[in-house]
């Protein structure tokens, strides 16, 4: 006998009405959103009192105002003023197709546990990989974010490139990866996890605009072998997150292919720079590399998480993790491509093609395009702004929609500026209308603007700066 509970729970009528509840509730705060009508981008609470507020609601909150809760108390993407960490405002066709995964729930690690959902994703990372200039042999796999992408993408190096058989062995050597010292910290933890330590990590210093200084490669890597080093793989950022600056992916790659190790572009967040017309020969070079990661939930308007780890050689990853787990995965002849468990760290995973695949199916690819060139157009407007202005400071021309910058004021002391910022971007959070970030750059303190809404426009920029400004007279540290 089942419960009434259960009956309850999965009630058909009681999903169609507050669906149809709910989405009515996301298209109002959508408008709202874009056409700048809720004042603030985040009603900030302290997380003790937002605990609070949550630890009472589940007493004392009615149900059915629990969504429309959230919704006011999350940071507001879609707000023209969220210039914040690089998160899409998604596209909400890709919100339905969110739901369409949750509620039919194919688990993807067969092929039968997702028919429709796996033959998309090898549609889908197919077209990437022919966008990126990739030869017939390459193709891909979507996975649960760029740190797991850049992960899987290592271990698939190790595996093809180092002598040893790490994966069945453990580590004997010493074994070493080169990247520039500003690459994202989870290529660090990937080398860790891997059980290569902190000296696995061969980090190569960076420009004045914080892009790998490829003129010491050669220098940098014979320093590797002399202290034992195993170098099987180099990592290139496209781009840096902190400042947005690509590394030079030509002559990384000429590098890689001289001395026969692994190529892989980190390319989270601009690697969808290869859909745009204007902007594309920021990643010139791309196609050499052997692995390329790229993520649709920062560049790509697509909720989070959703990642292309995309192979020169597609044949590279299916060795990465090989592993008897018969009652799921069988040992097949050829390519069996539709079992993805067997190339992916997960088992089980969500059907996050069917984001790509509506996108692509609705609007083509052409929708990047504009999104990518949008934003970059932005990035460099802003940056204008900023540099016609001596109240601030630019840390570097951007390549793309991050822009750091700082106040700097009009003979204030040096040594107090970092101070200056820091709390200029505190009462910024507190404030709610816009939302920004922060950085640390050789010891400065920036303000950090990713512009993530193509609809963010010159005047929501010059106020943000306005504002800044007028925070700048008022919160001198003394
Ligand atoms: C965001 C980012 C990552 C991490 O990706 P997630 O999808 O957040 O796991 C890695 N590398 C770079 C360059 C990034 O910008």
């Amino acid at each position: 006998m089942s419960s009434s509970l259960l009956h309850t729970a999965y009630s058909p009528e009681s999903f169609r009405k507050r669906g149809h509840t709910l989405i009515d509730d996301l298209a109002d705060h959508l408008e709202s959103s874009l056409n700048r009508s809720s004042a603030k981008v985040i009603n900030w609470h302290t997380p003790e009192d937002e605990k609070e507020y949550w630890i009472n609601f589940l007493e004392n909150g009615k149900e059915e105002s629990l969504f429309k809760k959230i919704i006011e108390r999350s940071i507001h993407i879609h707000h023209p003023k969220y210039l914040g960490h690089q998160i899409s405002p998604t596209v909400p066709m890709t919100a339905l197709s969110s739901l369409l995964s949750a509620q039919l729930n194919n688990g993807m690690g067969v092929y039968e546990m997702g028919a429709a959902s796996t033959a998309m994703e090898r549609i889908v990372t197919d077209l990437l990989c022919s966008r990126v200039g990739f030869s017939e042999k390459s193709n891909g796999i979507l996975t649960s974010g760029g740190t797991l992408a850049n992960l899987t993408a290592l271990l698939s190096a190790r595996k093809k490139m180092v002598r040893e058989d790490v994966w069945q062995e453990g580590n004997g050597g010493k074994l070493a990866i080169m990247v520039s010292e500003e690459a994202h910290y989870c290529v660090d933890r990937a080398v860790r996890i891997m059980g290569l330590g902190s000296e696995g990590l061969v980090k190569i210093p960076v420009t004045k605009d914080f892009c790998l200084r490829t003129e010491l490669l050669e220098s940098c890597y014979q320093n590797a072998l002399k202290s034992g080093l195993e170098i099987f793989a180099i990592v290139a950022s496209a781009p840096v997150t902190a400042t947005g600056t690509y590394d030079d992916l030509k002559a990384i790659s000429k590098f890689a292919k001289e001395k026969n190790i692994w190529m892989h572009v980190d390319g989270a967040h601009g690697g969808a720079a290869i859909f745009s017309e204007k902007y594309k020969a920021v990643v010139k070079g791309i196609h050499h590399a052997d692995s390329l990661v790229i993520d649709g939930h920062k560049m790509m308007m697509m909720p989070s998480i959703t990642t292309a780890l995309l192979f020169k050689d597609g044949t590279n990853s299916h060795c990465t993790f090989e592993q008897k787990a018969d009652y799921l995965l069988q040992k097949s002849e050829g390519e069996d491509w539709y079992n993805l468990a067997k190339r992916t760290f997960e088992c089980t995973k969500y059907m996050m093609s069917l984001h790509w695949y509506s996108l692509i199916q609705s609007f083509g690819f052409k929708l990047f395009d504009d999104f990518v060139t949008t934003l970059y157009d932005m990035g460099k407007e802003f940056a204008g702004l900023v540099e016609k202005d001596p109240c601030f400071e630019l840390a570097v021309q951007p390549m793309s929609n991050i822009v750091c910058f700082r106040y700097i004021g009009r003979g204030n002391e040096k040594t107090k500026l970092n101070e200056l910022n820091k709390r200029i971007r505190r009462q910024l959070l507190e404030e709610g209308e816009y939302y920004i970030v922060q950085t640390n750059l050789r010891n400065k303190h920036y303000l950090r603007v990713t512009i993530m809404n193509p609809f963010t426009n010159q005047d929501d920029l010059k106020r943000l700066l306005k504002m800044i400004k007028s925070l700048g007279n008022s919160l001198h540290p003394n």
